[in-house]
């Protein structure tokens, strides 16, 4: 064999090689998608695509789509790192983040750059944590787009309210104990806790509260419930970074939430679940059994029957 075939044949071999490294770390190569007419990001639309609450295991397969598409992708705080690997390498990653409650002065500046990046051509992803319309104001953005006849679509996400609570064990809805759910917001558009809220009628109306952004304003917001007639021992979880490997959970109650919060040093992003589900974590703490512990209570609510017993 020539030498120059030789260095030939070798750089083909290691090409192999990495290639099959790659394949091995690429999901998407290794098990094809099933045929779904994955729609096509086309230059100069913008796609408006919920991220789910932190764990990429989270993101739909329309997200995934999406990140692999998309040549510009205009991202918030609330989505990591470890969800932008998912995205074609090439992108350009632009960070729109904003500080949670602040005016949103710069949401219009996000909406416009949007517009921007859609009039240039671009293929545009913007990437939101969570929902896009829960609490996110992707409603906002897709008017604005709408506004300036920039075609759109909208890809859902796994909501923190509902997901992050999943992962910290406590079911949003469980028959014994809700037939309805509240989700609430801690801020209103100035960052002051939501005084257009109806509190008695939110108290009065829903066994399970679950509250976004409620951190900062948590003095005022427990004192509205308990005044609308909630009592201080019902049970309050504080999930912060839920399904991210920072995640924690705090087990309060109404009356106690606000020294056990100060104590336990937790940061935002959060969600609080008020209510009975969160006695379910008892038996449903899933992460903590997967480190090996026992379920403290396989019958939180005192039932004294199978959990499906009719
Ligand atoms: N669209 C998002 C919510 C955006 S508002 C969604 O559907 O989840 C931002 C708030 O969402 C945060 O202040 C916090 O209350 C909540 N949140 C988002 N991600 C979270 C996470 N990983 N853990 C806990 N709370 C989270």
């Amino acid at each position: 064999m020539h030498h120059a075939e030789k260095l030939s044949n070798n750089v083909a071999v290691s090409l192999a090689f990495i290639l099959s490294l790659l394949h091995i770390n690429n999901m998407l190569n290794t098990i094809p998608l099933p045929k779904h007419n994955w729609p096509i990001l086309q230059p100069g639309w913008v796609w408006l695509c919920g991220a789910g609450p932190g764990d990429a295991g989270l993101l739909t397969l329309h997200a995934l789509n999406a990140l692999r598409q998309a040549d510009v992708i205009v991202y918030d705080a609330l989505v990591g790192s470890s969800i932008l690997e998912w995205a074609n390498p090439k992108a350009d990653l632009i960070y729109a983040g904003k500080r949670g409650g602040k005016p949103s002065a710069k949401q219009r500046d996000i909406s416009l750059h949007l517009v921007e990046l859609a009039n240039k051509g671009k293929k545009v992803l913007r990437l939101k944590g969570g929902d896009p319309f829960v609490f996110g104001r992707g409603g906002e953005e897709a008017q604005t787009l709408v506004q300036h006849q920039i075609p759109i679509r909208i890809i859902p996400g796994i909501s923190a309210g509902i997901g992050g609570l999943a992962y910290a064990g406590v079911p949003v809805t469980h028959r014994d104990v809700n037939q309805s759910v509240t989700f609430v917001t801690g801020h209103d558009q100035s960052g002051e806790s939501p005084s257009s809220l109806n509190w008695k009628a939110i108290s009065d109306g829903s066994q399970v509260l679950v509250i976004y952004m409620g951190i900062k304003h948590i003095a005022r917001i427990t004192s509205e419930l308990l005044k609308a007639g909630r009592s201080n021992s019902e049970p309050v979880a504080v999930v912060t970074n839920a399904t991210t490997d920072e995640q924690k959970v705090l087990e309060t109650t109404l009356g106690t939430i606000e020294a056990d919060l100060a104590a336990a040093n937790m940061s935002p992003p959060a969600i609080i679940c008020v209510g009975k589900s969160v006695l379910m974590r008892q038996a449903l703490d899933w992460q903590s059994m997967l480190s090996g512990n026992a379920p403290r209570n396989t019958d939180p609510l005192n039932r004294g029957r199978p959990a499906e017993a009719s």
